[in-house]
C-alpha cells in the first residue's frame, strides 16, 4: 500500500508527539507499506511567525511573510526525518521547492497548480520514508508560497492525488469528524462516514478539522480521507462518496464561524454597474467575498452587507473607504462580532420546512438573526458572536444529533 499521513499542529508540538508519530510511521513501513508522511508546523508556531511580522507594521509584505511562515512546518520535518533515522529507518525530508509543489504567486493563499512526484517516488523506491512539509509551495518564479491556515491538510491531499496513492490519513487532536465541534458541545457525536459534499459545506462553513481545498480536491481525484486521532486509537471517519443510506438523516452536522467580518456599505447609489465595481475591486485585491445581501432601494439608495474573513477586513475596509467616495456611498461599517451558525444535510434537499425549523430554534433562544443564505444541502444565519455557541448546542439538539449516552443521562 501507498500510504499519505498528515499530523496537524498539536500532533507535532513536542519532540515526545514527534517520537510518538515515528513510532506509528515505523509500524506502517513493518507492514511493507510506502510512506509519504506531511507534517504541520508545531501548534501556535505560524501564529507566533505572523505576530512577529505584525509588529513590524500592519501591512508587512506578503511574499516575505511567506518566507517566514514556511519555516514552522521546515522545522517538523526535519525532527520528524530525524526522529526516524536516530531509531534506525532511512528518511528524508523533500521541501516544497524541493519536490516542486508549484502554486499560483497568491501569497498567503496559493492554490496548487502541479505536483511533480518524481522526487518522491525516487526517495520512496530506495526504501525511504519521505517527510514532506505542509502548507507551503513554489511559483513559477521560485518564491516560496503557502497555501492559507489549515493548508497542510491540502498539501497531504494534493501529494496523495499525484501518487494515486490508496489512503490519505488526517491524523489531528480529535478522533474523527464530529456533528458539530466536539469543543463547544460533549453531545457532539462521531460520525463513521461522511460524504464529500457535506464534508465541503461543513468545511467551508467553519469545520476546520479539514481546510476546504483539501476535501474540494479528496472529492475531485476520489482520494479517500480518513481523519483520526493521533493521541488515542478508534476508527475515525471516513470522507467517501455518498453511500446511499446516508440521505435518510435531513441534518448531519452543524457548523460555527466566528472568523468572518461584516461589512456594510450604506446609502449606495441604486444604479447599474455599482455591485460590479464594489465586488471586482474586492476580487482583484483576493478578497474571497461569503454572504452578500443587498437591500431593497429608498429613494435610488441601497445598503449592501457582505462578509468576509475577518483576515482581509482590514483590507476590504481601506479599499472601500475609497470606493464609497467615488460611487458616492454615504458609510463604511465592519463588525468584526459576528458568527455564522449552519446545519447541513444531504437529507435537506428533499425535506420541507427545515429553515423554519432552524429559525424557531433560534428565535426560542432570543437569538436575532442578521443574514440568511441558503444552498441545496446548508442553511446558515449570522447572529451576534456572543450566541454563537448557544445557537450551535440548540441546534444540535434541536436537530436531534446530540450522543445518545448523553440524552439518556438528562430522561
Ligand atoms: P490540526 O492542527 O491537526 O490540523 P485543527 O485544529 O486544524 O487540527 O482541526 C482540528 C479541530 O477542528 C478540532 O480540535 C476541533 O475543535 C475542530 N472542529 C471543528 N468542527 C469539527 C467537527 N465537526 N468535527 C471535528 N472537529 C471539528
Ligand atoms: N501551520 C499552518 C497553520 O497553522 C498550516 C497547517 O497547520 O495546516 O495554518
Ligand atoms: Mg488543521
Amino acid at each position: 500500500m501507498l500510504v499519505v499521513q498528515k499530523y496537524g499542529g498539536t500532533s507535532v508540538a513536542t519532540i515526545e508527539r514527534i517520537t510518538n508519530v515515528a513510532r506509528r510511521v515505523i509500524e506502517y513501513k513493518k507492514r511493507g507499506d510506502g510512506l509519504v508522511i506531511v507534517v504541520s508546523a508545531m501548534s501556535g508556531e505560524t501564529d507566533r511567525l505572523l505576530g512577529l511580522a505584525h509588529a513590524i507594521g500592519k501591512f508587512p509584505d506578503e511574499r516575505e511573510v511567506d518566507v517566514l511562515i514556511s519555516t514552522g512546518e521546515q522545522v517538523t520535518s526535519a525532527l520528524l526525518a530525524i526522529t526516524l533515522k536516530e531509531t534506525g529507518y532511512d528518511a528524508v525530508s523533500v521541501l516544497g521547492h524541493q519536490v516542486p509543489i508549484v502554486t499560483d504567486s497568491v501569497f498567503g493563499k496559493a492554490r496548487i497548480s502541479d505536483i511533480d512526484e518524481t522526487k518522491i517516488r525516487t526517495e520512496l523506491a530506495s526504501g525511504r520514508v519521505v517527510v514532506v512539509p505542509g502548507f507551503q509551495g513554489v511559483d513559477e518564479s521560485g518564491n516560496i508560497t503557502t497555501l492559507g491556515r489549515g493548508g497542510s491538510d491540502t498539501t497531504a491531499v494534493a501529494v496523495a492525488a499525484a501518487l494515486k496513492a490508496d489512503v490519505c490519513e488526517i491524523y489531528t487532536d480529535v478522533d474523527g469528524v464530529y456533528t458539530t465541534d466536539p469543543n463547544i458541545t460533549a453531545k457532539a457525536r462521531r460520525l463513521d462516514r461522511i460524504s464529500y459534499d457535506e464534508m465541503l459545506e461543513m468545511a467551508s462553513l467553519g469545520a476546520k478539522v479539514l481546510q476546504i481545498r483539501s476535501v474540494e480536491m479528496a472529492k475531485k481525484y476520489k482520494v479517500p480521507l480518513l481523519v483520526k486521532s493521533s493521541l488515542v486509537e478508534g476508527k475515525g471517519t471516513l470522507v467517501c462518496e455518498e453511500v446511499p443510506d446516508m440521505e435518510q438523516v435531513v441534518v448531519s452536522g452543524v457548523t460555527y464561524n466566528k472568523n468572518e467580518a461584516k461589512v456594510t456599505v450604506n446609502g449606495v447609489p441604486d444604479r447599474p454597474g455599482v455591485a460590479t465595481r464594489i465586488f471586482t475591486t474586492l476580487a482583484d485585491a483576493n478578497i474571497v467575498i461569503d454572504m452578500i445581501v443587498q437591500n431593497v432601494s429608498h429613494d435610488r439608495k441601497t445598503d449592501i452587507t457582505f462578509t468576509l474573513g475577518k483576515a482581509d477586513a482590514k483590507k476590504a475596509q481601506k479599499i472601500m473607504e475609497g470606493l464609497a467616495i467615488e460611487v458616492g456611498a454615504v458609510t463604511v461599517e465592519v463588525d468584526e462580532r459576528i458568527a455564522k451558525v449552519s446545519i447541513v444535510g444531504l437529507g435537506m434537499r428533499s425535506h420541507a420546512g427545515i429553515a423554519a425549523k432552524m429559525f424557531a430554534l433560534l428565535f426560542n433562544e432570543g437569538i436575532n438573526i442578521e443574514m440568511i443564505s441558503t444552498s441545496e444541502i446548508k442553511i446558515s444565519c449570522v447572529i451576534d458572536q456572543k450566541y454563537g455557541e448557544l445557537a450551535v448546542r440548540a441546534l444540535h439538539t434541536g436537530f436531534g444529533l446530540d450522543a445518545e449516552e448523553d440524552v439518556q443521562e438528562e430522561q
